[in-house]
């Protein structure tokens, strides 16, 4: 065949990452027939829909088999019982600029970062690392260029914008509460960036995904910042939230006031996704919206104080070995410095080998997570408590 690909996909690092952790782990499983493994390096939910949520969906099945209840394709920007819930959402966090039409509904926030680059030109991204790898991969399939905001231990893994004079008008990514590291920024944080953002003409993308886990007196969301409603999208999840990442929905706020060479941004996005994407199935919206408000919120949130427990507990281990770490607080993540100055493969290796407990290394994420290992707190409590107890014999 003689057709043109898009080469940039060439550019795109294959990863290896959890291949070679299941490699590991199935060669210990065969070295050590019938040994337990405590699986910390997921980064997906363990815990059941909320019966309240599941029965919110059931309710919109059943009304999905009645003539006169019917529907067909959905809304492309989400129905407006969701978006009005989501709207709300963000009202009682205090960002009362997302208003219902500038919510936009899909299936999930990677669908949206990925697809976020489609109507953006040919600028620079500044993304962190170490980072959550989607960023990097989506930009660089668009042949764009990426550099790098460090996170170090020096800064607490919460990158700063870089300084200088002659910075072009860049595309920012910005996770907050951020995976893999777990580290949150606090209003100041995020100021200098929004205020670096307006001064140099960039685009910040906010990713919210883990706002939910956030108990501290931290931002919620980017639009607590003045001035982001100008230069700011964010993009969210039901996933770790609502326990939706096999349900699948999430949204993106694009706000009115973000314009481009005169061209509102809301514009180009509205038109991607009525051109691309045909809406989120009435079920789905329906139990998103049911875990916006009332026992479904209740429910939802008593699932992420479970996860919460489990990374608090965890936390503590790391505290009283004076282990250096980031997250576990406003987090499911714990990403903590390896002992003894061992690389991440080593640290998982040495772990496997002696406790059974799988995480994932933290070079998986980026050059700055040389030394650093991510644990995550979407296990079950029994088997947090039984890896505390192996972490205390570091
Ligand atoms: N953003 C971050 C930082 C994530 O860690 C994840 C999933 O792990 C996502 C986005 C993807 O979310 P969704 O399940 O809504 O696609």
């Amino acid at each position: 065949m003689n057709i043109k690909l898009n080469e940039h996909f060439l550019d795109v690092k294959e990863t290896y990452l959890f291949s070679d952790i299941a490699k590991r782990v199935k060669k210990f499983q065969e070295e050590n027939p019938g040994r337990e493994i405590i699986r910390m390096g997921i980064g997906d939910v363990t815990l059941p829909l909320p019966a309240s949520v599941a029965s919110a969906m059931e309710d919109a099945a059943k009304q999905m088999a009645v003539k006169e209840s019917f529907r067909g394709y959905p809304p492309e920007y989400g129905y407006d019982f969701l978006r009005n819930a989501i709207a709300d959402h963000y009202k009682a966090i205090g960002a009362a600029c997302v208003t219902p039409d500038t919510v936009y509904v899909s299936d999930g926030a990677k669908s949206d970062l990925g697809n976020f680059p489609d109507i953006l030109g040919d600028n620079p991204v500044i993304v962190p690392d170490p980072v959550y790898p989607v960023y990097v991969d989506s930009n660089l399939m668009n042949g764009r260029k990426i550099s790098f905001a460090g996170g170090t231990k020096e800064n607490g893994f919460l990158p700063e914008p870089p300084s200088g004079t002659d910075i072009e008008p860049s595309v920012i990514y910005i996770c907050s509460p951020n995976n893999p590291t777990g580290a949150v920024y606090s209003r100041e944080g995020l100021k200098a960036w929004v205020d670096f953002a307006i001064k140099t003409g960039s685009l910040i993308i906010f990713d919210a995904a883990y706002e939910a886990f956030i108990s501290e007196d931290k931002p919620h969301t980017i639009y607590e910042i003045p001035g982001a409603e100008s230069c700011a999208v964010e993009i969210s999840s039901f996933s770790k939230f609502a326990g939706f990442t096999g349900v699948r929905c999430g949204w993106t706020v694009v706000p009115d006031a973000i314009e481009a060479n005169g061209i509102k941004l809301s514009k180009f996005w509205a038109r991607r996704q009525a051109t691309k994407f045909n809406g989120v199935s009435y079920v789905t919206q329906a139990g998103a919206a049911a875990s916006l408000s009332g026992k479904g919120l209740e429910d939802c949130m008593a699932n992420i104080a479970y996860y919460k427990r489990n990374a608090k507990v965890l936390a503590e281990v790391f505290s009283e070995k004076g282990i250096y770490f980031t997250g576990g607080v406003n987090s499911p993540y714990i990403w903590l410095e390896c002992p003894d100055n061992m690389g991440g493969w080593d640290f998982f290796d040495s772990i496997l080998n002696r406790f059974g407990i799988v995480g994932t290394p933290g070079e998986g994420f980026g050059t700055n997570g040389t030394g650093f290992f991510r644990l995550t707190a979407f296990g079950s409590y029994e088997n947090t408590l039984k890896a505390c107890e192996y972490f205390k014999s570091l």
